[in-house]
C-alpha cells in the first residue's frame, strides 16, 4: 500500500475506492511517483511498463477539474474528471485513463503529459515512462490450411473483415465503463500468451495479439466490464466474434464463439453472458481468445484480469488450444 502514499502525497492514504488501489496494486509495480506539477497537480504513472502492456495514467488536482487532456504517443486523449471520495484531508478530483506501450514501439522511454481541460494548449505537468520487453517465445501451431494460405477468394472477405473491425474500435463513448481489474470471461486457466510469436504450419504469421482460455464448447463467456457492444460477426480468422467498448478508448474482443448472445448497441453488463465458447475460425479445437485494444492498439489482458480462482493455474503450459 505503499503506493498509494507515493501516488496522492498531500491526501495520505485517502483513497476510499477499493477497485482504485486494487488496480494501483496491480498496474503500477509498487513504483509509481508524482511528477512535480503545478500547484495542486498530480500525474502519476508507472516508472516502467513492458512492451504489450496497458497502463493507467492519472491527473489529480486539488481544484475542481471537469475534463484532462493526456498526451501520450503523439495523441492527445481527452477524459472527464470526478471528485474522489474526501479522505478527511480535503477535496480532490482526477481523471484517469489506460494508455497502451505497443509491442512495436521502438523507444526506450516515452513522454507522457497532461494538462487540465478538454483543450488546453500545452502540458502542464509530464513525465518519463521506461518501456521494457518481455521474453516472447515462438510457438508453432498447426491449423487448417486455408488458414495459413487463404483462398484467393477468401482475399475481399478478409480485407472487409478488417475494415468491420476498425469501424468498430473507431466507435466513440466518451464514458468510462471499465473499471479495474476486469472480470475473467471464462474461469479456465491460460491456454497461450499474448505476445507469442505464431508459426502456423511452419509459416511465421506475426504475434498472438490476445490471451487464449480453456473452455470446454458451449460454456458461457461473460463481458469483463460494463459497455455497449461493437460488433458480432462471423470473420474469417476469428470466427464468431463479440466486440464491446467499455468506454474512454478501452475494448475488449471475444473470438471463436460458438454462439454470440449479443446484438451490436446492446448495452451489457459486467458478468452478463454474451456467448457461447467454440472453436470457429483459426483455430486447433475450442477455446476462448480474450483481445484488449487500448487507443487503438492491441494490449495484453493477463495483467488487467482479476486473478484466477483458488486452485486453478494460470500458467500456460505446451499445448491445449490456441489461435
Ligand atoms: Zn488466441
Amino acid at each position: 500500500m505503499n503506493t498509494v502514499q507515493q501516488e496522492l502525497p498531500r491526501h495520505g492514504s485517502g483513497l476510499a475506492v477499493p477497485g482504485f488501489i486494487l488496480g494501483l496494486a496491480l498496474l503500477l509495480s509498487g513504483t509509481a511517483a508524482a511528477a512535480p506539477a503545478g500547484e495542486g497537480l498530480r500525474l502519476t504513472a508507472p516508472e516502467s511498463v513492458a512492451r504489450g502492456d496497458a497502463f493507467v495514467a492519472r491527473l489529480t488536482s486539488d481544484a475542481p477539474v471537469e475534463a484532462a487532456s493526456f498526451f501520450w504517443r503523439g495523441k492527445r486523449h481527452v477524459v472527464s474528471a470526478r471528485e474522489l471520495a474526501d479522505s478527511g484531508q480535503g477535496r480532490a478530483w482526477q481523471a484517469e485513463i489506460l494508455l497502451p506501450a505497443p509491442l512495436e514501439e521502438k523507444a526506450a522511454s516515452l513522454g507522457l503529459s497532461a494538462c487540465v481541460g478538454k483543450k488546453c494548449p500545452k502540458p502542464e505537468t509530464s513525465r518519463e515512462v521506461r518501456l521494457f520487453d518481455r521474453k516472447r517465445p515462438v510457438q508453432r501451431l498447426t491449423v487448417d490450411r486455408k488458414y495459413v494460405a487463404p483462398p484467393p477468394e477468401q482475399a475481399a472477405r478478409i480485407k472487409r473483415d478488417r475494415q468491420k473491425v476498425a469501424a468498430a474500435l473507431a466507435q466513440p463513448l466518451p464514458e468510462q465503463l471499465w473499471e479495474l481489474p476486469l472480470d475473467r470471461p471464462v474461469p479456465g486457466s491460460v491456454s497461450s500468451l499474448f505476445g507469442l510469436k505464431r508459426v502456423f504450419n511452419g509459416e511465421p504469421r506475426g504475434m498472438h495479439r490476445g490471451l487464449d482460455l480453456r473452455g470446454a464448447e458451449g460454456s458461457p463467456i461473460r463481458a469483463c466490464a460494463d459497455g455497449v457492444v461493437a460488433l458480432v460477426d462471423n470473420l474469417y480468422f476469428s470466427g464468431n466474434a463479440v466486440y464491446i467498448n467499455h468506454g474512454n478508448g478501452v475494448f475488449s474482443s471475444y473470438l471463436h464463439m460458438s454462439k454470440p448472445l449479443v446484438t451490436p448497441g446492446e448495452r451489457v453488463q459486467r458478468g452478463q453472458v454474451i456467448g457461447l465458447v467454440g472453436a470457429t475460425g483459426r483455430v486447433t479445437g475450442p477455446h476462448l481468445h480474450l483481445g484488449m485494444v487500448v487507443q487503438g492498439e492491441s494490449v495484453d489482458p493477463q495483467p488487467l484480469l482479476a486473478p484466477a480462482e483458488h486452485g486453478k493455474r494460470d500458467a500456460a503450459p505446451a499445448g491445449g488450444e490456441k489461435k
